[in-house]
């Protein structure tokens, strides 16, 4: 069974970013759509799910290649505050503060009473509480 899959998918794009997000949109819009029974969402949830099938099951890897790294243009400021946040809830070590002057992050280490933040990349010095 498992070397049948194998074989089918053997030339076949697969999954990427641009899939699994076309997953989670399919899955909001179903939740959405049958929570405020809008059965426009339903549509698209369904578009959503035969479009990422059809892109994993695709053989023109090129062409799906080139639509995920689009994607990937398109999201990439959401997904640094997106990556960015999490850090922030993982780390409890660290506080993380923008500089005022060019908005390069800074990360600092918690409990240090308030102290004095130098910039690493416009040497800008700033004063925080950690
Ligand atoms: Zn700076």
């Amino acid at each position: 069974m498992k070397e049948r899959l194998y074989r089918f998918m053997q030339g076949r794009y697969g999954s990427d970013t641009l899939n699994r997000h076309l997953a989670i949109f399919a899955l909001v819009f179903i939740l959405i759509g049958f929570l405020f029974r809008w059965q426009i969402l339903v549509f698209f949830a369904d578009a959503c799910l035969i479009f990422a099938i059809f892109r994993t099951l695709s053989r023109n890897i090129n062409a799906r290649y080139r639509e995920n790294m689009k994607y990937q243009a398109m999201i990439q400021p959401v997904m640094k505050n997106v990556n960015l946040t999490k850090r922030r809830l993982s780390d409890k070590e660290h506080r993380y503060y923008k500089c005022p002057s060019c908005q390069q992050i800074v990360r600092v280490p918690r409990g240090r009473g308030a102290i004095m933040i130098t910039c690493p990349r416009c040497h800008n010095v700033f004063e925080k509480r950690t």
